[in-house]
């Protein structure tokens, strides 16, 4: 089964992961990627990779991304916060940190976290071929 992977960022942090995405294309393009809205058009314009896209997170996307997790269908989170910028859903952030928590689910806030996550993804990839 695929590598179900949620990927997220905050405005100030669009042009990472898109960066991150583009750099790991070849790992991502075998994974199921769901996202919130903007940062999966974004994602989904620079890399061509099919993404699944939820509402945009202020609107409840990343609650969505939440209720999949706690449902045992999200494998990895990789959440770019904007540490510097009050964000008007910071109580759907934490919701969604917290159930990761909860499920034990590898959730990467920053990109030398996101880093390592998708460097054992792309190993795994390549031992399982
Ligand atoms: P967006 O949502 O990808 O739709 O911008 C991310 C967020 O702000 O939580």
């Amino acid at each position: 089964m695929p590598t179900r992977v949620a990927l997220i960022a905050h405005d100030h942090k669009k042009d990472d992961i898109v960066k991150l995405a583009t750099e790991y294309v070849d790992t991502l393009r075998h994974c199921e990627i769901i996202a919130t809205g903007t940062t999966g058009s974004r994602i989904e314009a620079a890399t061509g990779v099919n993404v699944e896209r939820m509402l945009s997170g202020p609107h409840g996307g990343d609650l969505q991304i939440g209720a999949r997790l706690a449902e045992g269908n999200v494998d990895i989170v990789i959440f770019l916060r904007d540490p510097m910028t009050p964000q008007p859903h910071e109580p759907d952030i934490n919701a969604l940190v917290r159930a990761c928590d909860v499920h034990d689910v590898p959730c990467a806030t920053n990109i030398s976290t996101a880093r390592m996550l998708l460097d054992v993804l792309t190993l795994r990839q390549k031992n399982a071929a």
